[in-house]
């Protein structure tokens, strides 16, 4: 008799109020929340400040504009560097960046972002999200009042810029070199001096002769920064980030303060950014490549096995040397080269494989 009543009274009052009383309240207006994201990138930097932006925008259009998130580049906010202590704090909300970048507070972050010979995009995808990564990376930002997840990665990146060509170790003696992470620490290893600058230092860095040689990214990236006007031959591969991941995280009061439903929106946020920015770089790096070869005279240079040999006993040794400073840094290090060996004996098999058989000389395409 209630139903009968309440249904003949909507009719009264018109069909739209009885729709608008037939569904449930959605949760709006009083739920809404705006959330600061710094960086450790240049303002709208392709691939990296815009896959920031890109984050961002993805959370707002989840969340039908409940979540809105502003992104301030390096320095605008909090320099590059500080991105990591102002979410900590909660001077900011959120960063994007890389977690090299954070190696000061224990060296177990740069699992997190790039190992020296270690794995590769789809495979550091594979560890964190199916390997047991996640859960140690979480285990350890939360020590820093962090929650952490993949947000993008740049793929295998290039050996670096020099104004002289490296044919031995030798030549690395005494050469003044930005390099981040793990990678800066098995140079200094083998003789050079290094330092980890963010992207917008290293340009000028380089053209006053502050630094002698540099590596950034990519070919798309680093000829957006023009580094072939101040170095002449171009080294590759980069055997020191071979799938660079770059990372979100999330001040773990906000994060712990946001319903399921906003955590997840920003988890698959992060997830769709991280496949896309991939695909990017890779789409983008081929052609700035050719870009930098036949219009601006760039010199290209594979680095002998020998060298890449040294450099691979170096790099044992300083991840070994790294993992034993702490319990920690052990626990992710053990994990991360457990899943590295795996890893390595599928790729053997798999792209590996595949790679060496794309390259037999037979005729296809053009
Ligand atoms: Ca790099």
């Amino acid at each position: 008799m209630k139903r009968r009543a309440f249904l003949s009274g909507a009719a009264v009052t018109g069909a739209a109020a009885a729709a608008s009383a037939a569904l449930p309240t959605p949760a709006i207006a009083q739920d809404k929340r705006e959330l600061k994201l710094v960086t450790t990138w240049p303002k709208n930097f392709p691939g990296l400040g815009t896959s920031a932006e890109r984050w961002a925008q993805r959370i707002s259009t989840m969340s039908d504009g409940r979540l809105t998130v502003k992104v301030f580049a390096a320095g605008e906010l909090v320099p590059a560097f500080e991105a990591f202590d102002a979410v900590s704090s909660g001077t900011a909300d959120m960063y994007h960046g890389a977690e090299y970048y954070w190696q000061g507070k224990s060296k177990a972050f740069n699992f997190f972002a790039a190992v020296p010979f270690g794995l590769t995009a789809t495979e550091i995808n594979a560890w964190i999200y199916h390997g047991g990564g996640q859960q140690l990376w979480d285990e350890l930002s939360a020590g820093f009042n962090i929650k952490p997840m993949l947000v993008a990665n740049t793929g295998v990146q290039m050996g670096g810029w020099f104004n002289k060509e490296i044919n031995s170790l030798e030549d690395y003696k005494g050469l003044k070199m930005r390099m981040p992470g793990l990678g800066g620490e098995v140079l200094r290893r083998v003789g050079a001096t290094v330092v980890s600058l963010p992207g917008g230092e290293i340009f000028p860095a380089l053209q006053s002769g502050a630094i002698d040689a540099t590596e950034w990214v990519g070919p798309w990236n680093d000829l957006a920064f023009g580094f072939y006007k101040v170095a002449k031959y171009y080294y590759y591969p980069g055997f020191h980030e071979p799938g660079t991941a770059l990372s979100g995280g999330v001040n773990l009061a906000v994060w712990n303060s946001l319903s399921d439903a906003d955590k997840a929106i920003i988890e698959a946020a992060a997830a769709a950014e991280n496949d896309f920015t991939l695909a990017e770089f890779n789409a983008r790096n081929g052609d700035a490549l050719a870009t930098l070869i036949n219009e601006h005279g760039v010199e290209l240079r594979k680095f002998s096995d020998d060298v890449i040999k040294a450099i691979g006993e170096a790099a044992g040794e300083v991840v070994a040397e790294v993992a034993a400073e702490d319990p920690m840094t052990q626990k992710v290090s053990d994990s991360f080269m457990d899943f590295r060996a795996k890893a390595v004996n599928w790729a053997r098999i798999a792209d590996q494989a595949y790679w060496n058989a794309r390259e037999l000389p037979y005729t296809y395409g053009k």
